[in-house]
């Protein structure tokens, strides 16, 4: 019988430290793995030498494919062609840093093995090394959306998942444009273990992320994976309505039994301008989902592949 397969996607942008140490260590997990393995290397747009050390390890090792873009799509869009173009019969996706550790593969494989799991999900149990202010608006994220959304996501969850095909056949399956992978895994259901893990920190290179693309990163998250800002923003205004008209009625019965000069413009002010802000505000939260919906109608392919060592991956996708 042949021997069953399992495909690494690793997007990588600007990894070219960081990527020959994954690729040493992962050689050296895969050993040990009875499956015939494949790394499915997705150059986003990277601007230092990545794309050269990929094909220097296409080069040396027959395993190793790569996919090019032609700039800059978005860890997201990585994956997603990495999900496209995946063909193991199990298939993980892992960070080029290292920050999700190869070494945990063979406990990922045997829990899947053990056949009571459709794909394996990890989470970092400790924040080590983050600034304190990030820890708390990313705990406040994942019970805020836990609340509000169909998405099922753990505090401290990764991206770093291992599943079957049938699973990643799923995933390519929503193609929508706007991808918030954390939200998409725990959207199409099936059994999934959660796999804790100590913090690591990055090997070589830097992050990609500061404080605000995360923030951004969130309001994706929310926007992308529930309706609950409009819904606030619609039982908002009605309240507003409400609380106006019973105040009206209060002035006017005020004005015909006691005869009151009605007196305040600077309360009228602060009332005319709490509302405009927040008429604008509800009119900003829709605006957002109206955003979404038009890169959607337009639908662009997520990326676009600049070249490749493999002949059979679809140059748009
Ligand atoms: N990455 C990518 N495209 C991007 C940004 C990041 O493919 O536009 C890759 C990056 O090379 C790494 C992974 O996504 O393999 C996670 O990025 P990073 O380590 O910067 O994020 P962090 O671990 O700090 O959340
Ligand atoms: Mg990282």
């Amino acid at each position: 019988m042949d021997r069953k397969t399992l495909t690494l996607i690793v997007p990588c942008y600007n990894e070219q430290e960081a990527l020959p140490l994954f690729y040493e260590e992962t050689c050296r997990v895969l050993k040990d793995i009875p499956y015939d393995a494949q790394l499915l290397l997705v150059n986003d747009g990277s601007t230092d030498d990545t794309l050269l050390v990929m094909k220097s390890l296409a080069g040396q090792d027959e395993r190793v494919r790569y996919i090019s873009f032609s700039r800059n799509f978005g860890k997201e869009a990585a994956m997603y062609a990495g999900f496209c173009n995946a063909k193991g019969d199990l298939v993980a996706v892992l960070d080029a840093d290292m920050q999700d550790p190869p070494a945990l593969l063979p406990e990922m494989i045997s829990i899947i093995e053990n056949g009571e799991y459709d794909s394996v999900a990890t989470r970092r149990v400790s924040r080590a090394g983050e600034p304190p202010v990030r820890s708390w608006f990313a705990r406040k994220f994942y019970r805020l959306i836990n609340k509000i959304s169909d998405a099922d996501i753990v505090d401290g969850a990764r991206d770093f998942r291992l599943m079957k095909r049938q699973v990643v056949d799923s995933i390519v399956a929503i193609g929508e444009y706007n991808r918030f992978s954390k939200g998409i895994f725990g959207w199409i259901g099936y059994r999934t273990y959660w796999l804790p893990f100590e913090n690591v920190e990055r090997v070589a290179g830097q992050t990609k992320w500061n404080f605000f693309s995360l923030f951004r990163y969130a309001i994706d998250g929310i926007i992308n994976f529930s309706e609950a800002p409009l819904n606030i923003a619609s039982w908002f205004g009605m309240v507003m309505t409400l609380m106006a008209f019973l105040f009206l009625v209060f002035i006017v019965v005020r004005r015909v039994c006691f005869g009151d000069p009605v007196a305040g413009w600077a309360s009228t002010m602060c009332v005319i301008i709490f509302i405009g802000g927040m008429q604008m505000f509800c009119v900003g939260i829709m605006g957002q989902y109206i955003a979404r919906t038009y890169t959607e109608s337009k639908s662009r392919p997520h990326y676009i592949v600049a070249e490749s060592n493999d002949d059979e991956v679809a140059k748009i996708g």
